[in-house]
């Protein structure tokens, strides 16, 4: 077994949840979790590659977005719930008109809530590279 080497420096102390805290307004900004420069996403729905400023790589590896996607199903299912509970018990209309307008909101719920989903996903992934010392972050 190898013994690891300490670096002569010492680095402030940086928790996963403090980085995230940190990347987290960069990030529903459009912005890179790592430098709060470089543009996350190049259309509405998808996103940079990686960082044009500080190189971070935002979708390192195939897959690497299925948390947005169980983030994004996870609060849609409880908007909807929201939204048909609210269609209920809040107003009189038919249950076709229940599920009309139920179904719309949702939808465009669901639509604005994607990229939102990826880019916390970002933060997440990286908050979780900070916290683990991956040697690509470079926190600032
Ligand atoms: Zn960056």
């Amino acid at each position: 077994m190898e013994a690891k080497t300490e670096d002569a420096t010492p680095q402030p102390a940086q928790g996963g949840w403090d980085t995230f805290r940190k990347a987290l307004p960069r990030v529903f900004s459009k912005r890179c979790p790592q430098c709060g420069d470089g543009a996350l996403f190049a259309r509405r729905y998808s996103l940079h590659r990686d960082c044009s400023n500080c190189g971070l790589v935002y979708r390192r590896e195939q897959g690497s977005m299925t948390g947005s996607m169980y983030l994004s199903a996870a609060v849609t299912e409880i908007f909807a719930a929201g939204v048909a509970l609210g269609l209920f018990f809040l107003t009189d209309l038919t249950l076709t008109a229940m599920l009309a307008i139920g179904f719309a909101l949702v939808i465009a719920f669901c639509a604005w809530f994607l990229p939102h989903s990826k880019a916390i996903w970002v933060a997440v992934e990286y908050a979780t590279d900070v916290g683990n010392d991956e040697d690509w972050v470079d926190p600032r």
